[in-house]
């Protein structure tokens, strides 16, 4: 009784204990060697609790106009507050779409000083970028098990040299380290990719496992046009992507206004379904991405403590001090060189250089460490030993998803819907005519009622035979015909009265029209005299 109960909260217990292990090592073993080496100073700040604990967090990146504010709102099926929607630029902040009780905004001077909450390195971007930065607070379903962080529109051409006074991208790759998803937005019927928005996507490089693509407002063209956009869009992305092929992208129209042209609704509702189902995982799959991130995290501490080691011992304890740092500097390629042969460490996991020679030059290089092998030690261990116990209690290809889980509400309840005839495929194949009154097959009864006398039928029934000699007109194979024989013998007596016969004649219509059948006969199906 109430298994389901039992199983939830085990599973809950199972998430805590992932998370509560994960903050236990970094705590204990990883933090000690990021400490000795200030990788927070050059990579990225220390991890707080808040960090481990956050919900799933989905980021929206886009140019402006591309929908990215509509597509929350699509999600929530409701406004939050600050939402401002436009032709122009309209959302000029950062803005993290959270849960609560009550509807509310925090404006970013008081968001980074909420310990409870993950955002308090933001405080390094400044001033201005606080003045950019908020929190909504929305009692929406859809939030209790995600956040959305909207994000202001990139600007194209002359408008887009106005300067935004902060590191734009800098705080773009702030969430994308933290971030579950990334979900890229293009409108369909304004395909340009400016050099900001450039700059955005190659700020997110190291991530593209999070990267999710929606072309959207597809529906203000038609399919002739989709095509076209679609391959164009390709083409771009493969240029500024390094794995383009990874990414996937969702084809729509995000919004609930008529569709313009809806030559391509199935398509849509498709692709809808499939980003849907993604996003659903986000909850399902947070331990283990947070236990990824901390890998990742992990190996480019190791390297960074490598490098900073490596330009110690080459730096001089006495004279020609400045000298001698621009050289180490200028020749940080040749380091890296080094050390990838002496630690068979894949150049892939050095961090940039030019990012990394832009750092060096305001470090004092006498507080470097020498290398402290037993700090890399506990973090080898860690990866080998700690990492390992926490994966194996991560349940994969958890198919069993419990509902606390699952996201709920919004655009999430309609997408899901399988009550009304709108909902996926509702209405459609051998769905149709379901939630009407009378039997589908009616209508088309009188036409199979003259093939069924045709076949000489004794007692009001035909035979297997009989029936198979008309069926197999249809041309399918005889696989799909026996499926259809054992749907449509709903009384399994061997026989085909003339309901079963007219079913029988329906399926094979519904098969012809490229749509599956399922193994089980859906209960609008059956025969009125048979249920
Ligand atoms: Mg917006
Ligand atoms: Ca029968």
């Amino acid at each position: 009784m109430f298994s389901w109960l039992t199983r939830d909260s085990q599973k809950e217990e199972v998430y805590e204990s992932v998370i509560q292990g994960l903050k236990n090592i970094y705590k204990t073993k990883l933090l000690p060697l990021e400490l000795a080496y200030q990788f927070h100073d050059f990579h990225s700040p220390q991890l707080e609790d808040s960090d481990f604990d956050a919900k799933p967090m989905i980021l929206l990146v886009g140019q402006y106009s591309t929908g990215k504010t509509t597509f929350i709102r699509y999600l929530l099926e409701k406004d939050f507050p600050g939402i401002r929607i436009g032709p122009e630029p309209t959302t000029d902040r950062f803005i993290a779409v959270m849960y609560d009780d009550k509807d509310g905004q925090i404006p970013g001077n008081a968001l980074v000083v909420d310990p409870k909450k993950q955002f308090r390195p933001l405080s390094k971007f400044g001033n201005a970028f606080l003045n950019r930065l908020q929190c909504s607070m929305v009692n929406s379903p859809v939030l209790k098990n995600i956040s959305i962080v909207d994000t202001p529109g990139i600007l194209s051409g002359e408008k887009q040299r106005v300067d935004r006074g902060y590191d734009f991208t800098g705080v773009l790759q702030w969430f994308a380290e933290r971030v579950d998803r990334i979900i890229l937005l293009f409108d369909a019927h304004k395909l340009d990719i400016s050099d900001e928005f450039r700059r955005s996507i190659e700020a997110l490089r190291g991530h593209d496992d999070k990267i999710r693509i929606v072309l959207n407002k597809a529906d203000m063209i038609d399919h002739q046009q989709l095509m076209r956009v679609y391959g164009a869009l390709m083409w771009s992305l493969g240029k500024v992507l390094q794995t383009p092929e990874v990414a996937r992208v969702y084809i729509g129209s995000f919004w609930d206004e008529p569709l313009r042209y809806d030559g391509n609704r199935k398509l849509f509702e498709d692709e809808e379904q499939d980003l849907f189902r993604d996003l659903q995982s986000l909850p399902r799959n947070a331990a283990l991405r947070k236990l990824n991130d901390l890998i990742k995290r992990a190996r480019l501490a190791k390297v960074h403590a490598y490098i900073i080691a490596e330009l110690r011992k080459d730096f001089p304890s006495m004279f020609g001090k400045e000298g001698k740092k621009k050289e180490l500097i200028k020749n940080l390629g040749t380091i890296y060189e080094k050390l990838q042969k002496e630690h068979k460490i894949s150049i892939g996991d050095f961090p940039e250089i030019k990012g990394m020679q832009e750092v060096l030059v305001n470090m004092d290089f006498t507080k470097f460490q020498a290398l402290k092998p037993k700090l890399l030690d506990v973090v080898d261990k860690m990866l080998a030993d700690d990492i390992a116990v926490l994966m194996a209690k991560i349940p994969l290809e958890d198919t069993n998803t419990t509902s606390h889980e699952l996201i709920k509400g919004g655009a999430f309840d309609s997408v899901e819907d399988t009550n009304t005839p709108f909902g996926y495929k509702r209405g459609e194949g051998i769905d149709a005519g379901f939630g009407e009154p009378d039997w589908i097959v009616y209508k088309m009864k009188p036409k199979y009622d003259i093939l069924f006398e045709e076949l000489n039928p004794s007692d009001g029934k035909i035979s297997g035979a009989a029936a198979k000699a008309e069926m197999v007109k249809s041309k399918l194979p005889n696989s799909m015909l026996s499926k259809i024989w054992k749907l449509s013998d709903v009384d399994r007596d061997g026989m085909l009265d003339a309901d079963e016969f007219a079913l029988a004649m329906h399926l094979i219509n519904v098969k012809l029209d490229g749509n599956d059948l399922p193994s089980d006969l859906p209960e609008h199906l059956i025969p009125p005299s048979k249920r």
